[in-house]
């Protein structure tokens, strides 16, 4: 019997709700039950893949080749369940469907409209492909009141009431602010929240109240008479000091406990949490440390890299030290002498990108790095910019470019026509929509016996994920490997060029798709691992 529980949240955005859904989904599993974790998103996008970083934060693509919400990387991070297309909806995508739907005339001659129509829709997928998980955890974008998120709210109060409370259940994450002339932690706002809640007509089971100080017993019996929740179910969230102790301190709160109590569980047992103590005490007490550059274009906004942050965070604890991130806008480096910021750290990380701007400068790091041998790890545009670097500066050959950037006299990478997925040979153009059409999710790769990355991987055939539209030009291979650049890693139909590094460098490799998406704090990904490990073999020799 798969149960669910909503996950909704008030007062302010930014509360942490897609890593409090995480973590509960952490502590579920732990209990020794399976979980699925999925976000409903209110905006009118059909999916975050067209969105300014500016604007979303990173998106993060599944397996299945969905660009989806940060928070499935969250998700993925701490279940390891790897999630997919069918775990983020959107009210754009919602609404493209029913319309798609009205089109074809299965309403029969009926005025469509949100209610039942959309919120038909809305409760479909919440329960599609749950693939028989214990749990379905649901998160739900944005914050109660605004008028984006009414068809999800009532839709899930309308599943809630189908389903009955021995199968749903709803979480509700709110802030209780501290008032410094007052001296206290104020309840209001949560009141206020729960009646929006109400006013929908859900009544939240379990209150998840963030704070950054100790919440008094009296103000959480204020809180639950109130809000018409057990007062053990006032669960104070207080902040803490890395997102991987969040499932410990949620547990210690109770929020488990509830949720199991909730649905008639037995809670008694303690979980298994040994997992996550090894990561927060190696996080907290780290043997050393090292400083890794990222030289990327959106580097005043965290979000864009979370994953990125996250791997290079993983590579740390599988080395037991702490990587300091010095985020670096590559545009500072298209001024004569300023690679000597570089001087300092232990390695550089050119990320994905688009578009032209800072790319020269992206260019000079990666000059700086194969020149000073410090370790380079450089992903999608990173390894784009990585091999035109090598194609200018090594082989010589002039106009080496990128045709993202317009026309060009040397096209060492350019737009990616045409592929195979399976047995499908995708095909694109200049013309195609921009949402949805690059080369997105897994694809296998063949490493070279003998090369530095199938020593890391350990093995000749792996799997990633991608998402770019544009490649390595395969006609220039042979130039770029007569100076020095051995192109490691080949589609299995040796077409495109995956992964690129530089034998003799300490550590210098390119790849085309993002390892970052499938590193796990408790499964650190082999190319970060040994990224940190070169790191501190370099900080050792400066
Ligand atoms: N802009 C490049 C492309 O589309 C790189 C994309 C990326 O780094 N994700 O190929």
């Amino acid at each position: 019997m798969t149960r669910y529980v909503f996950i909704t949240g008030g007062v302010v955005s930014s509360l942490g709700k897609g890593i409090a859904s995480a973590a509960l989904g952490a502590l579920l599993q732990a209990r020794g039950y399976t979980v699925r974790l999925r976000k409903l998103d209110p905006y009118l996008n059909v999916d975050p893949g067209t969105m300014s970083p500016y604007q979303h934060g990173e998106v993060y693509v599944t397996e299945d080749g969905a660009e989806t919400d940060l928070d499935l990387g969250h998700y993925e991070r701490f279940t390891g369940v790897a999630a997919t297309q069918a775990d983020n909806a959107t009210t754009g995508r919602i609404y493209s469907q029913v319309i798609a739907r009205e089109r074809r005339g299965d309403y029969l001659g009926a005025t469509v409209q949100v209610i039942p129509h959309v919120t038909d829709a809305i409760k479909e997928a919440i329960v599609a492909d749950s693939g028989g998980s214990d749990f379905v955890l649901v998160e739900i974008g944005g914050t109660v009141g605004d008028i984006e998120s009414l068809p999800f709210l009532e839709a899930i109060r309308q599943l809630g009431n189908e389903l009955g409370p021995e199968r749903a259940m709803f979480v509700h994450v709110t802030l209780l602010p501290y008032i410094p002339a007052a001296g206290e932690l104020k309840t209001k706002p949560t009141q206020h929240s729960v009646k929006e809640l109400l006013n929908v007509g859900i009544q939240p089971d379990v209150l998840l109240c963030r704070a950054d100080r100790p919440l008094p017993e009296g103000e959480r019996r204020k809180i639950a008479l109130f809000c018409n929740v057990r007062q053990e179910a006032v669960i104070p969230a207080l902040d803490v000091d890395t997102i991987y102790a969040v499932p410990l301190t949620y547990h210690q709160e109770g929020l488990d406990r509830e949720v199991l109590r909730h649905f008639g569980l037995p809670f008694e047992r303690e979980p298994d949490l040994k997992r996550w103590e090894k990561i927060v005490n190696i996080t907290r007490v780290p043997e050393g440390e090292v400083t890794i550059a990222i030289v990327g274009k959106y580097t005043n906004l965290k979000d864009a890299y979370k994953s990125l942050a996250e791997a290079l965070a993983h590579g740390g604890i599988a080395n037991r030290v702490r990587v300091n991130l010095d985020w670096m806008d590559s545009q500072v480096f298209e001024e004569p002498d300023a690679v000597q910021k570089l001087e300092d750290v232990n390695g550089i990380l050119v990320p994905g990108g688009f578009g032209e701007r800072g790319t020269e400068g992206k260019i000079a790091a990666a000059r700086f790095a194969r020149e000073r041998k410090v370790p380079y790890f450089g992903i999608c545009f990173g390894m784009q910019m990585a091999v035109i670097e090598a194609a200018r500066n090594l082989a010589g050959i002039e106009g080496a470019s990128s045709t993202e950037f317009g026309p060009c006299k040397a096209p060492i990478v350019g737009l990616l026509t045409e592929w195979t997925r399976g047995n499908i040979v995708e095909r694109r153009s200049e013309m195609v929509d921009k949402g949805g059409t690059m080369r997105l999710g897994a694809y296998a790769c063949e490493v070279l016996p003998e090369s530095l990355v199938a020593q890391i991987y350990g093995t000749h055939r792996i799997s990633e994920r991608h998402r770019h539209r544009y490649e390595v030009n395969i006609n220039y291979k042979d130039a770029l490997e007569r100076v020095g650049l051995l192109f490691s890693g080949m589609s299995p139909d040796g077409s495109l060029p995956e992964i690129v590094e530089i034998p003799g460098h300490p550590w210098f490799v390119g790849v085309q798709f993002h390892p970052e998406l499938k590193s796990k704090p408790f499964d650190p990904h082999p190319l970060f691992t040994s990224f940190i490990r070169a790191a501190i073999a370099q900080a050792r020799l400066v």
